[in-house]
């Protein structure tokens, strides 16, 4: 103890207690003097409301719940068995026959929602398979609405999964995504997705004016009902590496094509132009907006619910579920209890629905 804080303490002793620096016994006696902390803390104690389990689930502000999961299946046509995604422990891509159980065992686990991606092998420049009424797209969201009708079907719509070059719409002179031509297809896309008995149409290609151009096409072909969950605010994110193994997009194969998306995602540097880009959409009559990736963004997750009273998804991309499954498997994590803190947080920041690849585990542990 130093000489300053031997004197603070002494200026404290009550008047009949020895001195600390000439009794032995004096420091000891001092710490256990009630003296030392009256008045020291204020008459707030956090740690009330934490004492026990019991208190604590009465003061808990947020909970993950089975009604807040979607959840996202990969489908793969022309092929006999489901096939594993290696950097995604758990996850497959289904096969058109294996989605009928997958959707069955959604329905009974109580998952509310599903979101469907095709995995293509009639890709062209266009992405057209996706506009084909006889397509994967139209044939995988019938086959899951019959097999589960009590689960929304949301499709993810984009040109990513089904064009030749990987690119999210179709490529123009300039050797960029040409955004009006792919605002045209996607309306398109999104009219085959409501006929074939989408109830969320999900539009994922970050393209100007595509939630109106949708939102006319749905009105005028008579599916006014068909809500439009917007990928309001998605960056141009590398957590989505394990994506494109799975989806069979990836880029950078095809000459003079960019191999990254920066000309139409979001810039991760940009958080009043996400919460711009987002705004737009709800303008242009989205009814939810979604924010993808999940735990880097956050903050932009955060400031949107205070700028809007849409419903708010967020997306738990693949390489934020690889980075928590991995790490278990390492030993690193415990994947439940990182999991569910991980989709916590998300409810914390404001979302009212979270895509997660870990839906179904999820809808288990709660169970
Ligand atoms: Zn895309």
């Amino acid at each position: 103890m130093t000489d300053k804080t031997s004197e603070k303490l002494k200026s404290l002793l009550p008047d009949n207690m020895s001195d600390p620096l000439n009794d032995s016994k004096g420091h000891a006696e001092l710490m256990k003097h009630k003296r030392l902390t009256e008045n020291a803390f204020p008459h707030v104690r956090m740690r009330r409301l934490r004492q026990n389990s019991a208190i604590r689930d009465m003061v808990k502000e947020n909970q993950v719940q089975v009604s807040d999961l979607i959840y996202p299946i990969f489908v793969e046509e022309d092929i006999d068995t489901p096939v594993a995604i290696k950097s995604m422990p758990g996850v497959v891509r289904e096969t058109e026959k294996t989605l009928v159980n997958k959707m069955k065992e959604v329905q009974d686990l109580g998952i509310p929602s599903v979101m469907l991606f095709g995995v293509s092998h009639n890709k062209d420049h266009d992405g057209s398979d996706s506009m084909n009424p006889n397509g994967l797209l139209a044939r995988m969201v019938s086959t899951a609405k019959q097999a589960a009708p009590d689960v929304v079907i949301s499709v993810d719509l984009c040109f990513c999964e089904y064009t030749d070059h990987g690119h999210c719409g179709p490529i123009n002179g300039h050797g960029d995504v040409d955004n009006d031509k792919t605002v045209e297809n996607i309306a398109m896309q999104a009219v085959i997705a409501a006929e074939a008995g989408a109830d969320i149409v999900a539009p994922s290609g970050m393209m100007d004016g595509q939630v109106s151009g949708i939102r006319h096409a749905l009105d005028v072909t008579g599916f006014t009902h068909v809500p439009i969950m917007a990928y309001a605010a998605k960056f141009a994110s590398v957590f989505y590496g394990p994506f494109r193994d799975a989806a069979g997009c990836s880029l950078g194969h095809v000459k003079n094509v960019p191999a990254h998306r920066k000309s139409y995602q979001l810039d991760p540097a940009n958080a009043r132009a996400a919460i711009r880009d987002a705004l737009m959409d709800e303008q242009e009559g989205a009814d939810m907006l979604m924010v993808k990736p999940g735990m880097p963004y956050l903050d932009i997750l955060a400031k949107l619910r205070e700028k809007t009273e849409l419903p708010l998804a967020i997306y738990q991309i693949s390489g934020e579920y690889a980075m928590i499954r991995l790490a278990a498997e390492a030993g690193a994590l415990d994947y439940q209890s990182a999991m569910m803190e991980s989709l916590l947080s998300f409810k914390r920041a404001g979302a009212d629905m979270i895509l997660t690849y870990s839906a179904c585990d999820v809808a288990n542990w709660l169970k």
